[in-house]
């Protein structure tokens, strides 16, 4: 469809079927190679929503989809909300928060220029009202928020020796928090004592429970991904 330039509903109804092997040709062979192939078409259907992507950030994963929906299940019921989301990478999650969530108002953080003029981008092709804010996670903002959402950079360091070859397309900077992996969210979890009263996290399978742990003066619920892992975590005072 890509090479072709055509759209699912082509697929189905033409029969004029050319592929131009000079466009098809050199994509292949960047996939042999073991880039993403979302890097290859420049984009990613993420929910609803379709958003541009680059090595400037992490390409938004299917299973934090499941984190939008909690953070949406939070807000049920508040008007107008006040949502932030930290380490915002492509815009993913404050963009499909405002496309849900007309009536909020919607900030992002990045500690990454790159990945913020991404988010920007990827706004404004979705004609969505959000505003980032370059920073390290929280970036100073003033609360209060209804909600803070992220999925911060979570897997343990070592990690990244045995990482798959797609994986090394995306920034370091979006996927290693440390020797344990928890590094940020650690440092997120202080931050956001005084911003918020909800905080919807995403994390590796092997430390959200650590987190959940130390998370004293926070109720905390543990929620599985869609292969049924411990992955996410919503926290309330
Ligand atoms: N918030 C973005 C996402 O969920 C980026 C996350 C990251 O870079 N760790 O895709």
């Amino acid at each position: 469809m890509h090479a072709l330039g055509w759209s699912r509903a082509d697929l189905v109804t033409r029969r004029d079927l050319d592929v131009p092997l000079e466009i098809l040709e050199p994509l292949a062979r960047r996939r042999e190679a073991r880039e993403p192939l979302q890097h290859l078409l420049g984009e990613v259907e993420w929910g609803e929503l379709t958003l541009k992507v680059s090595p400037a950030a992490l390409i938004p994963r299917p299973e934090t989809e499941v984190l939008l929906e909690l953070v949406l299940q939070c807000l049920r019921g508040v008007a107008a909300p006040r949502v932030l989301d930290v380490g915002t990478g492509t815009g993913v999650l404050a963009l499909g928060v405002k496309a849900a969530r007309p009536d909020a108002v919607v900030l992002a953080t990045d500690v990454s220029e790159d990945a913020l003029e991404l988010a920007r981008e990827n706004a404004a092709r979705l004609e969505l009202d959000v505003e980032f804010v370059l920073g390290d996670l929280t970036a100073n903002l003033a609360g209060p928020f209804n909600a803070v959402v992220s999925n911060p950079p979570y897997l343990p360091d070592a990690d990244a020796a045995r990482a798959q070859p797609e994986v090394r397309h995306d920034p370091s900077l979006a996927l290693y928090g440390g020797p344990d992996g928890l590094a940020l969210a650690r440092r997120l979890v202080l931050e956001a004592e005084r911003l918020t009263t909800r905080l919807a996290l995403e994390l590796d399978p092997r430390n959200v429970r650590v987190l959940a742990s130390e998370m004293t003066g926070w109720t905390v619920t543990v929620h599985p991904d869609l292969t049924g892992r411990d992955r996410f975590l919503l926290a309330s005072k």
